[in-house]
């Protein structure tokens, strides 16, 4: 169901869909009381922040949900059908990820 790459995670489901999910763009999606201010969905995580090549340190499914434990410790909680619904715009997704990975030396400057 859960597969981890090199620099994606592969989530499958049952109804034959399969989503590609970029590491970063996990830790950015994290929906942890830390990450996103609950009442206006707001976020806190400033995808700068963490290295370019994180890579979680575990990935498990429970009851719909994807939890990933990153190296500095924190814990990110992303419901599937957020990944569904998130994965339907997924031209932003990919090219967040171009940025990101392809660019490092980019977001000194613009941050
Ligand atoms: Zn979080």
């Amino acid at each position: 169901m859960i597969e981890v790459n090199n620099e994606s995670v592969t989530l499958s489901l049952k109804s034959d869909q399969t989503y590609d999910l970029p590491f970063l763009w996990l830790r950015d999606n994290c929906q942890c009381d830390l990450c996103r201010i609950s009442e206006t969905e707001e976020k806190q995580f400033l995808l700068h922040t963490v290295p370019a090549d994180i890579r979680p340190e575990s990935v498990e499914v429970k009851e719909n949900t994807i939890h990933i434990v990153w190296p500095d410790a924190h814990n990110s909680i992303i419901p599937i059908d957020k990944i569904i619904e998130s994965k339907n715009k997924d031209i932003q997704i990919t090219s967040l990820g171009r940025k990101i990975l392809f660019q490092p030396s980019m977001i000194g400057k613009v941050f």
